[in-house]
């Protein structure tokens, strides 16, 4: 962990607060570099989301294989197609999987990247860590897209924003503010770990004394708000709409964050490895985004007709010097061409499964999302799984890579007292993973 970090996590609320500033002074510059701006004058959402895409989508596509080919050594051996006529030719290239990219990873980013690489972690679905790269270019190709979205939703051009994410505001037990103003984004921040039915109205009188107006952020925070919002006798919410960035909610979940804050919810979805895909209409279906094409695979690997279930595959059309080429993203969905009742004419998926927020509780009963937080740093873990029992507990089954070491599950218990606060931890080697019926493993298996 860089000195900068650690100073944050030991620093009062007004140094954090300061600090948190230049951060996002220093991310604004980063986001709006390279091709940001002729990105944003370009992008026309309504259009992208009426669908029609196929031939620009077709172009970036050759324009990815003709880069990959000279600059990616791991593809260099891999025998890509020279030119595809259509997108579905896409599916005469070998899938590339997390395992790939675990053991590849030099191999699949060029050594002199364009614009430049980002370095991202996850810990994906299992609890497994995976470290990856992503292009830069991509990357501003996606804030735009995101301004512009939020530009939709809003109605308004640089909306004053409300976000509820995980940056750390305060300890567990430390009483308000649970928020701070970000100035370069005119963006209040507020804490995700202090949202229960008793502070929700002293949120909602921050945002309306900070004058915002589109929330975005974590689904699953946004829904706890919203049910502590509804129990309030005064509940004028000053937002007039919400596009979340996290894992999602049901669709009744939904109904409940629109009816307290009395706007609409634009959930999204994407992964931490590449980003954002697609953005749910009011019928609950993910219309695609033109920056990534996607494919539904069996388990097999064979691409799907359309309106069967499988697995989303995802291709990163601007994402050159660390490509996501038919990437398995683990998550699985249903893909139609047209014809949502919502009016957006374009593609989408009828369902995304397996995406849906789950939490652990404190000992104080405080209901804490982002579960894998507690993964951040500590390596060797093949796949795993939370047991909690009671409030302030947690229990992780764990399957051991080849490389891995007692003493990193002193830094996981660590992550766990840091957001947690007081935490009975405990951990057992197994041979393997409590599944459900269906035979997928459940990453937290809550028993109250
Ligand atoms: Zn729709």
């Amino acid at each position: 962990m860089s000195w900068t970090k650690e100073l944050y996590k030991r620093a009062p609320y007004s140094l954090k607060r300061l600090m948190a500033n230049v951060e996002a002074y220093r991310r604004l510059r980063v986001r709006h570099g390279g091709d940001y701006q002729e990105n944003y004058r370009t992008i026309d959402l309504k259009a992208m989301l009426a669908g029609g895409s196929e031939e620009l989508q077709l172009q970036l596509l050759n324009d990815l294989l003709a880069h990959i080919r000279k600059a990616i050594p791991y593809y260099q051996e891999a025998n890509l197609p020279e030119t595809l006529t259509s997108l579905e030719e896409l599916a005469r290239i070998p899938l590339m999987t997390k395992d790939i990219l675990r053991v590849e990873g030099e191999r699949l980013i060029s050594q002199k990247p364009e614009i430049g690489l980002w370095q991202g972690w996850t810990s994906g679905s299992t609890g497994s860590s995976l470290h990856y790269h992503r292009d830069k270019r991509s990357m501003h190709y996606e804030y735009a897209l995101y301004e512009r979205m939020y530009e939709y939703a809003s109605g308004e051009k640089d909306a004053k924003r409300v976000r509820l994410s995980n940056v750390v505001i305060s300890g567990p037990d430390a009483g308000p503010p649970y928020w701070f103003s970000l100035l370069p984004l005119r963006q209040l921040q507020c804490s995700t770990d202090h949202i229960e039915p008793e502070t929700a109205a002293l949120y909602l009188k921050a945002m309306q004394e900070y004058g915002a107006v589109l929330g975005t952020g974590y689904t699953y925070s946004w829904y706890r708000l919203a049910e502590g919002v509804l129990g309030l006798k005064d509940r004028h919410s000053p937002l007039k709409s919400i596009v979340t960035d996290s894992e999602g909610i049901t669709l009744e979940q939904k109904k409940i964050v629109e009816e307290a804050f009395s706007c609409p919810v634009y959930q999204t979805y994407g992964t931490s490895e590449f980003g954002i895909v697609a953005l749910q209409c009011d019928r609950g279906h993910y219309h695609l985004l033109d920056r990534c094409y996607v494919e539904v695979v069996d388990s097999e690997g064979h691409v799907l007709p359309e309106g069967e279930d499988g697995e989303l595959v995802i291709t990163d059309l601007r994402s050159l010097d660390a490509p996501f080429l038919r990437y398995r993203s683990g998550d699985r969905g249903i893909l139609r061409k047209s014809g949502c009742a919502c009016g957006w004419n374009g593609p989408y998926l009828e369902e995304v499964t397996g995406r849906v927020e789950d939490y652990l509780v404190t000992s104080k009963g405080r209901r804490m999302t982002r579960v894998n937080r507690i993964v951040k740093g500590v390596e060797g873990i093949k796949a795993m799984q939370i047991v909690q029992d009671r409030p302030g507990q947690m229990h992780v089954r764990l399957i051991p890579g080849e490389d891995f070491r007692p003493e990193e599950m002193d830094k996981m218990k660590e992550n766990g007292v840091l957001f947690m606060g007081e935490l009975d931890f405990s951990w057992e080697v197994v041979d393997d993973l409590e599944r459900t019926p269906s035979g997928k493993v459940r990453y937290l298996i809550r028993r109250f």
